[in-house]
Formats: C-alpha cells, sequence, structure tokens
C-alpha cells in the first residue's frame, strides 16, 4: 500500500504529490506553476515558497 502525501502549492493552490518518503526540507517542484516549494511538515503537509539557491550569501 502506497501512502501518498499531497501538499497545496502556496503559489497557485495546485495539489502537489510529495511521495511517499517526502521528508521535511525537501524541495519539490510544483507541476503546475513550476515553483520550487519546501517541504515545511509532513503531518499535516505544508509546503512554503523555497527560496532561491545562492550561493554563500553571507560573505
Ligand atoms: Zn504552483
Amino acid at each position: 500500500m502506497t501512502t501518498e502525501i499531497t501538499g497545496v502549492c502556496p503559489e497557485c493552490d495546485a495539489q502537489v504529490r510529495l511521495g511517499a518518503d517526502a521528508e521535511v526540507g525537501e524541495i519539490v517542484t510544483c507541476t503546475e506553476c513550476g515553483a520550487d516549494l519546501e517541504v515545511r511538515s509532513i503531518s499535516p503537509p505544508r509546503l512554503e515558497v523555497a527560496p532561491p539557491e545562492e550561493e554563500d550569501w553571507g560573505e
């Protein structure tokens, strides 16, 4: 039996499949709008727009 976790894209309200082995902190891509979303919570599933990846911004 496969447990399917589905979150909602904060950008376009689309249902985004996280997969059964999703982890907090994982980045998923919304299939509707292409936004990069960070998994903030598994239960209940919560997605947030991931900040763009930058390298060494603290320097
Ligand atoms: Zn979206």
